[in-house]
């Protein structure tokens, strides 16, 4: 049996482990940066952070759980979820804490992994399951440095952080931003939202869960995978369903926010589904507070008391929060991988942007696997649904290795290539290639994040494996 080493225990290290392990994989070792595993959920602690996908379908098929203590559960109770199916699975006991990947070397026969502290361990398979939003990325605005109050990523929370009585500006106006400047409002900060683009917002059917209705909330799974897959056919541009979404978020819109002007600035100016389409009830409220301003000038620069912006006015502030997101270009960050002389990185930059056959496996990358790898990310619906189709197909293959008493697998030239003109043919008229957005790569354009459809088309793309497209190592 092989051995396997798998970078990361968010969801897709989880994921991927649990599949090998109850599958007679017992060989498995994990590697976790931090403290404690749990990925993104563990990072994401900023106030009001919770998920926007419906928790029973935003959890693993093989793990249903009956605590959520509502229909979208706050950060904490999916840390929790995360943890316990880690435990449970066996996977926390497998997993080597602060335990930085900094390379990757393939010697021939095996993966020789480097870690900060300079240890080297050898295993047989890599998986790399750090994610796509696991980086956090902030804008090099001039004068960053020169700011005299507190500043931060949302992903870098600091813990006991008291919010109240602040003067907070909030950059980045998305996913994270919505939930996060209601948060702050509720707990008494003076916010300014610094607004570059509006975003397409639904209201979000969300309520908590009585206690004897929540062994029954399981059942709004299947509901909830149905509506993912229509909800991901609005970024079929001009389709019905692209101008339903339009139409529902224009109308909440309109119902939410009565001031004309506030409304303007609200209005998104490109094509529904080009940016992620968000959800929230309290974020249009939360903007009419006295205590809260939205600004949509740009900014200048910053400055040592707030933020200075093109028009020359200066929003003060004492603590800056930069809500900008993460760099999703930058698959396996930080980490150097190498096989016959070649380095995936480079290779991928002289390509334009990360490709991988499926999603899951660069070619002649010997025995190396990218759980949420290029192309696999959704405009809607669930990750894991994702997620647990890859860490099965990976299975598929080390079944194959196994059978075939090979040493290694190898994704072939020809199947990448044939893989990535079909996902690149179908996201040329996707809408995502409409506006800038984060699936691009910022220096070709090349949309690398996302999968052009709905999770039920790649989940039967990847259920069969087609050894013709591997080379088996004997
Ligand atoms: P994001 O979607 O990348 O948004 C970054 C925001 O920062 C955008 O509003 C962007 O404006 C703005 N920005 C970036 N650089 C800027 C600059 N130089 N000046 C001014 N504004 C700038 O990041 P995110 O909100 O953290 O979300 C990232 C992803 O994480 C989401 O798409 C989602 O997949 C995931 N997420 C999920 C949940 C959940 O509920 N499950 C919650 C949070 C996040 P532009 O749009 O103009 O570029």
């Amino acid at each position: 049996m092989p051995r396997v080493g798998i970078i990361g225990t968010g969801f897709g290290g989880v994921a991927v482990a649990s599949e090998l392990l109850r599958h007679g994989y017992r060989d498995v070792v994990l590697w976790e940066r931090a403290e404690a595993v749990g990925g993104v959920w563990r990072d994401n602690r900023y106030p009001g952070a919770a998920c926007d996908v419906p928790s029973p379908f935003y959890s693993f098929s093989f793990a249903p759980w009956d605590a959520w203590p509502r229909r979208y559960a706050p950060q904490p109770a999916i840390l929790d979820y995360l943890r316990a199916v880690a435990d449970r699975e066996g996977v926390t006991q497998r997993t080597r804490l602060r335990a930085v990947v900094v390379a990757a070397h393939w010697s021939g026969t095996a993966w020789d992994v480097t870690f900060a502290d300079g240890s080297v361990e050898t295993v047989d398979v890599l998986v790399s399951a750090v994610g796509q939003l696991s980086t956090p990325a902030i804008p090099s605005l001039p004068g960053t440095d020169s700011f005299t109050g507190a500043q931060f990523h949302t992903a870098q929370w600091p813990s006991g952080f008291d919010a109240s009585g602040r003067r907070i500006a909030v950059i980045g106006s998305a996913a994270t931003a919505v939930q996060l400047v209601p948060a702050l409002a509720r707990a008494g900060a003076d916010v300014t939202l610094l607004q570059r683009s509006a975003n397409y917002i639904w209201p979000k059917p969300d309520g908590a869960y009585p206690r004897w209705y929540r062994r029954f909330a399981r059942g709004e799974r299947g509901f909830f995978r149905w509506l993912g897959e229509q909800f991901s056919r609005q970024l079929e541009p001009d389709s019905i369903y692209a101008r339903i979404g339009g139409a529902v978020t224009r109308a909440h819109l309109r119902l939410r926010v009565r001031d004309r002007a506030l409304r303007d600035q609200l209005t998104p100016d490109y094509p529904i589904g080009c940016k992620r389409i968000l959800f929230s009830n309290d974020f249009y409220p939360a903007l009419q507070l006295p205590n809260v301003s939205l600004e949509t000038t740009g900014i200048a620069r910053i400055v040592p008391e707030g933020i200075e912006l093109v028009d020359g006015r200066v929003i003060e502030a004492d603590t800056l929060v930069w809500a900008t997101g993460f760099a999703a270009q930058s698959f396996l960050h930080g980490i150097t991988v190498t096989a016959d002389g070649r380095e995936l990185h480079a290779e991928w930059d002289a390509a334009g942007g990360a490709r991988a056959m499926l999603g899951l496996y660069p070619a002649g990358f010997p025995s190396l696997a990218i759980a949420y790898g290029p192309n696999t990310n959704l405009g809607g619906s669930s990750i894991l649904l994702m997620l647990e189709a890859q860490a099965r197909h990976l299975r598929l293959v080390l079944d194959e290795t196994v059978k075939r008493a090979a040493t290694a697998f190898t994704a072939s030239g020809a199947g990448e290539e044939q893989w990535d003109a079909e996902v690149q043919t179908a996201l040329g008229d996707s809408a995502w290639a409409s506006c800038g957005n984060w699936y691009r790569d910022p220096a070709s354009g090349r949309i690398t994040s996302n999968w052009p459809g709905g999770p039920n088309a790649y989940v039967r793309r990847v259920r069969e494996l087609d050894a013709a497209t591997f080379a088996f190592e004997v």
